[in-house]
């Protein structure tokens, strides 16, 4: 008889799940989006204060959660953090390498090189660090899964951004690597790319910025945290079981033209 590909309320069960960038938007949807399935959850982020008032949210909800102060453009942070999850919690299973900044617009010719050195250190050389501590630890616990979160712009072009796509598109190029190293060793890497999400990474876009992003979405709308996490939660869990290194869109449409 084959194993049914269906939603298991308790799909995580025993598995313990680290996230980076967890204390916020996306992160944090996630967090809860995987307690309820039943992971124990590491949240790492940034600022502790925020990672801490994120599991007291989910210790709250009945969840089993901890919190690591981490700083994914350290390589000792990310290192530090991940000993933390394996200690606080036995072994590591999951992980979601999520932090991710924004950065100012300005064309190529104009941009700061201080700013593209700290967009390309947290959203790629971030994702970098993180997995080259995870993986050992993953296929330490006899394997799991790791989602990479990229972009719509991992693969289109954004003016004003270079060193956010970059990254972007790095990440898609980081995870497609990865996977082909791990996949023989019961690890999944895959990346996600979301539209623009209404989240706090958009706190700075307002009125017209923020219809015309708006209006690069068919659907009409930004999306929710929740949506992409719903993705994520997807291709972390068991029912994902043949998908290797590869890019999922989650956009409301804006890629399909
Ligand atoms: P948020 O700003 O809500 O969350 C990002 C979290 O990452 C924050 O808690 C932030 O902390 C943390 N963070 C930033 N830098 C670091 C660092 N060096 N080390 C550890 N944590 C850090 O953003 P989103 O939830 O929107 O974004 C999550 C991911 O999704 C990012 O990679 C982003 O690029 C990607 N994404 C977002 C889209 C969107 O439209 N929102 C669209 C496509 C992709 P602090 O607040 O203290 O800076």
């Amino acid at each position: 008889m084959s194993t049914p590909l269906t939603p298991a309320d308790q799909e995580f069960a025993g598995r313990t799940a680290l996230i980076t960038g967890g204390a916020s938007g996306i992160g944090l949807a996630l967090a809860h989006r995987l307690a309820a399935g039943g992971a124990s959850v590491v949240v790492a982020d940034y600022d502790e204060a925020n990672a801490r008032e994120a599991v007291a949210e989910l210790e709250s909800a009945g969840a089993k959660a901890a919190a690591v102060a981490m700083d994914v453009t350290d390589p000792a942070s990310v290192e530090a953090g991940v000993r933390f999850a394996v200690d606080t919690f036995g072994a590591l299973h999951l992980a979601v390498n999520n932090a991710g900044i924004g950065g100012p617009s300005n064309p190529t010719g104009e941009y700061a090189i201080e700013d593209w050195n700290r967009v390309v250190a947290t959203n790629l050389s971030g994702v970098f660090h993180s997995m080259r501590y995870e993986l050992p630890a993953i296929v330490a616990a006899g394997g799991g899964a790791v989602v990479n979160m990229s972009s719509i712009l991992g693969t289109n072009g954004f003016a004003g951004s270079p060193a956010y796509v970059a990254a972007k598109h790095g990440v898609v190029g980081l995870t497609k690597t990865a996977a082909l190293e791990y996949a023989a060793q019961n690890v999944r890497v895959n990346a996600v790319g979301p539209g623009f999400i209404d989240t706090p990474l958009l706190r700075n876009t307002d009125g017209q910025d923020r219809d015309h992003l708006i209006s690069l979405h068919p659907a009409g709308r930004l999306g929710k945290a929740e949506e992409v996490a719903e993705l994520a939660a997807f291709l972390l869990s068991d029912r994902a079981s043949f998908i290797h290194g590869s890019y999922h869109l989650v956009d409301g449409g804006y890629s399909a033209s």
